[in-house]
Formats: structure tokens, C-alpha cells, sequence
């Protein structure tokens, strides 16, 4: 397949800063590139301090990476393996990217069954943070969607997994954070669209209580998903504007999409975004759609991806990073939780502009260790500022709980011990399916557990 311009910069063998999205914290690593599925575990024989599979990074803590251990960058292993359009069922390698899927895909009349905000992850990282998307109450997660992989372990143990076979190694790698051993290759089961355009239609809303009125009159849509300005108080608090779409059933151009051009080169200086310009941004943002309500087809790549248009984007928040806040709070206490939630982070001051809102679905995740859960989920991103950031994170945590709610480990670079046992209590169960050799820096920070060989 064709590489994407878009791989971590972290291309070579040795030792080497590993960046995850958010770019903190910041760990170097020994880059153990994978080429080949047989490339594992003769790779790593005779190293030591531990090992994780990684992918694009394109998550935002530390649950891709393991400071001053072995990496194990599985883009290289990026070989498109079979496909069958009678099925949709397409069999890769782990390192390709959903970019690439896409670029072989569309052109065919398939799409993705559940994608990300981005496109630039690859299907390993996709199904051991058993990714969500936009379509959660009709589609569950991305593990729904995955009918079998091959599970390598450092000890060169080879095994089938799927719903049938090895059911409990197919649970515990879905979702597993790359703890359980390197998935080679996976199957993937694509569903057939017509054209690249979607029927969109975007409303405003003030408030959750509206949020959840457009939610409720918009089941029948494919893909929800909704902006909300977090900044604002008074009248304007938890406005928003509510976006859906479906797959559009008109026969439509199904070309392939040019790579993207702008990228951001360098780290912007961290004092650019203050609460001043995100408040105005947010301003515009909302008022940018003019009218109440639109309705009008768009292509897939800005409705599912407007981020990727500028590559790099997350340089913008300067070299310090940023942490991202992910969390699912169950219907019980969906509401009040987040209206307590988004009170507190108005009141900080520290939010940006990235914030979303959507509901998940009663369809449950395969993974053992899965985070959706039937309820509200919110994700915000947060400029680090060290004194402000880290406390207000564990207040936030700290609250999610109490609503009985969770956080995304594949965003997360702040939950305490306590937090991650209590949000995942079966994580013990879990770790009986962890390799020895395989840890990760987040692993090692909410469990205290290291690598035993
Ligand atoms: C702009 C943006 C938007 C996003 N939107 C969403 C969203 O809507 N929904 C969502 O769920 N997530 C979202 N994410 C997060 C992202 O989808 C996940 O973090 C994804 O897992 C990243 O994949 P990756 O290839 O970059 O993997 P990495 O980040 O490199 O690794 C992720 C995990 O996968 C493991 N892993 C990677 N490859 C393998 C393998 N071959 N075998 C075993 N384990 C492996 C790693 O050990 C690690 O634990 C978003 C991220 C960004 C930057």
C-alpha cells in the first residue's frame, strides 16, 4: 500500500522521542521497526525493559508509549491482504492505516464501518482502543466490526481469534490496549456506500436539554455528533450546534481523496490560545452557520475528518502539548453529570475549542477492557498549564466517578491508580492476558505493574 506523509516522524530504528498526539508526557523509546509479520518476536530477542506495538500515535496520553523501552512500529506492516466485495470483508495487516483502507475502499462502494475524527490511525491501534464513532447507537464500536486477527506473543505463540476461537483472547485484545501481544494482521468488514457524499443537516441548540430533544429526533440518522462551546456562561451556556448525517443513497463520484497539503510546521507559542480567542473563536464558530438550521450534502472527508485537514494540527498548542478529557457517563446520571462537568470547566477557564458531545448506544463493545458504555460522552482538550491543568484533570476524574461515568484510556495522560481501577474494576481479570515482555507507560502508571522479562 501507499504510505501516508502523515506517519509519526519517528521513522527510524534506535533510540528516539515516540510523540503521542497530545505530546505529553514526553518519553524516548528504542524504535524496533516491524516490516514483516514474521518480523516479531525475533525482533526483540535479547532486548530488554519491556515492549508495546504502536501505530500511528494517535493517541493522546501514554497509552502508546513505554519511556525507555522497546516500540514496535507496526506502519511498515502495512500490506493489504485479501478482499472479498461479495462480503465487505477486507483482511490487512495491522499497520495500515484507515487513510489507506479508504484510498482502496471508496473506490469500490465500501466504507468504514465506524471511523475516528481521524483517518490517519491504523487498524491495530483502532481495534486495541476498540475505537468509537459518529454512528455508536447503530454500529457499537470498532471490535463489532472485526471478525477475526492472528494474536502474536513474545513467545512466539501464534493464535486465531475471533468470536468462536480463542473467544477470550479475541475479548481481552480488543480494546487491550496493545498489552496482550502484537495483532499481525485483522479482518475488517466494510459496508458498501454509493457515493462520497453525505446528507448532512447541522441545528443549533442551547443547552443539554435540547441536545438530547435533536438526539432523540434524530435517531433514525446514521451519524451524530455535536460541537458545544464550553466557554460560555449565562444564556449561552452549553450551546452547541448538533450535526448529523447519513451515507448518501444517490449514486455519486466514488474517487479517491488527494492528500492533504497544509500542514502546521512548527509549535506555535502556547500563550496564543487563551480564553480570550477561544471564547471569540467560539463566537464564530457558532455563528458560522448562519441559520438556526442546514441541511445540505457534504463530502465524507470534512463531515468525518475536518481536523486532517491540517496536518500536524496539534502543534498549535504550542510545545508544552495538551491533554484531552474523554469521559462516558451512563444515562442514570448522563444529564446532571454532564452539566456538573461542563459548570466546572466554564468556571476553570481553560477549555479550548475542541469539544464534543454525543450519545452512546445500547450496543455492547466486545473488549473486556472497552470504554463505551450506554450514556453521555464528552471529550474537551485542554492547553497544558501546569499549575491550572493538572488539578482541574483530577477534579474532572474525580467527578466522573462519582456519576459513575468512566474516562477513555486512549486519551488520557492524568487518571490516578484509584480513577483507572475503579472506572475499569476488572482490569486484574484483564492483566492475566497481558504479555510479559508487553507494558506501557500508562499501564505501568495506573496499575504499578511492570514487564517481567
Ligand atoms: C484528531 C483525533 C481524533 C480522534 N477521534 C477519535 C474518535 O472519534 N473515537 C475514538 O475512539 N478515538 C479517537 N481518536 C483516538 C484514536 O483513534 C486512537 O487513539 C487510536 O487507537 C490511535 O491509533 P494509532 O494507530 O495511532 O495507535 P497508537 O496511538 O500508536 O496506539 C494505540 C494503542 O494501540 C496499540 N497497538 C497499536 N498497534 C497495535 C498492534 N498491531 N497490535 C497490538 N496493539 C497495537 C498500542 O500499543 C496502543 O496501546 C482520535 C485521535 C485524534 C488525534
Amino acid at each position: 500500500m501507499p504510505r501516508t506523509s502523515t506517519l509519526p516522524e519517528a521513522e527510524t530504528s534506535g533510540p528516539a522521542l515516540f510523540e503521542s498526539w497530545g505530546r505529553y508526557p514526553n518519553y524516548r523509546g528504542n524504535l524496533v521497526p516491524l516490516n514483516w509479520q514474521s518480523d516479531f518476536p525475533a525482533a526483540v530477542e535479547g532486548l530488554h525493559n519491556g515492549a508495546l506495538p504502536v501505530g500511528m500515535g494517535r493517541s493522546y496520553g501514554d497509552v502508546c508509549l513505554l519511556k525507555d523501552g522497546n516500540l514496535l512500529v507496526t506502519t511498515g506492516m502495512n500490506r493489504l491482504l485479501d478482499f472479498d466485495p461479495a462480503t465487505g470483508v477486507l483482511t490487512a495487516e495491522s499497520g495500515i492505516t484507515l487513510a489507506q483502507i479508504l484510498d482502496f475502499a471508496v473506490p469500490r462502494g465500501f466504507f468504514l464501518p465506524v471511523t475516528p475524527g481521524t483517518k490517519y490511525v491504523t487498524l491495530g491501534g483502532a481495534i486495541a482502543n476498540d475505537i468509537h464513532g459518529k454512528n455508536h447507537e447503530v454500529a457499537g464500536s470498532f471490535g463489532n466490526h472485526v471478525p477475526s486477527f492472528e494474536l502474536v506473543r513474545s513467545d512466539g505463540s501464534r493464535r486465531l481469534c475471533s468470536s468462536t476461537e480463542n473467544p477470550d483472547w479475541f475479548a481481552a485484545t480488543i480494546g487491550g490496549m496493545g498489552l496482550t501481544g502484537l495483532i499481525t494482521w485483522a479482518q475488517l468488514r466494510l459496508k458498501p456506500i454509493v457515493s462520497r457524499s453525505i446528507d448532512y443537516e447541522g441545528i443549533q441548540f442551547h443547552g443539554i436539554d435540547e441536545f438530547l430533544a435533536l438526539k432523540d429526533q434524530y435517531k433514525h440518522v446514521e451519524y451524530t455528533v455535536s460541537w458545544v462551546d464550553c466557554v460560555s456562561t449565562g444564556n449561552n451556556f452549553a450551546r452547541g450546534i448538533f450535526m448529523a448525517g447519513d451515507h448518501s443513497k444517490t449514486p455519486g463520484p466514488l474517487t479517491q481523496t488527494p492528500e492533504p497539503k497544509l500542514s502546521l510546521p512548527f509549535d506555535l507559542p502556547g500563550f496564543l490560545l487563551n480564553s480570550t480567542t477561544v471564547s471569540l473563536f467560539n463566537t464564530a464558530f457558532f455563528h458560522k452557520q448562519i441559520k438556526p438550521h442546514v441541511a445540505n450534502p457534504v463530502d465524507y472527508e470534512p463531515f468525518f475528518y475536518p481536523l486532517d485537514k491540517v496536518l500536524h494540527w496539534n502543534r498549535g498548542y504550542g510545545k508544552n502539548g495538551l491533554l484531552q478529557f474523554q469521559y462516558a457517563i451512563p444515562w442514570e446520571h448522563a444529564k446532571e453529570g454532564t452539566i456538573a462537568i461542563l459548570h466546572e470547566i466554564a468556571k476553570s477557564g481553560l477549555a479550548s475549542f475542541l469539544a464534543v458531545l454525543k450519545t452512546f448506544g445500547e450496543i455492547p463493545s466486545l473488549g473486556m477492557m472497552s470504554f463505551p458504555l450506554a450514556g453521555i460522552m464528552f471529550a474537551l482538550d485542554f492547553p497544558i498549564k501546569a499549575n491550572i491543568s493538572f488539578p482541574l484533570m483530577q477534579r474532572l476524574g474525580d467527578m466522573t466517578r462519582e456519576f459513575g461515568g468512566r474516562l477513555y484510556s486512549a486519551k488520557d495522560a492524568c487518571m490516578t491508580p484509584e480513577q483507572f481501577q475503579a472506572f475499569y474494576p476488572q482490569w486484574e481479570k484483564f492483566a492475566r492476558y497481558r504479555d510479559p515482555m508487553f507494558t506501557s507507560s500508562f499501564w505501568e502508571r495506573v496499575t504499578g505493574e511492570t514487564p517481567t522479562l
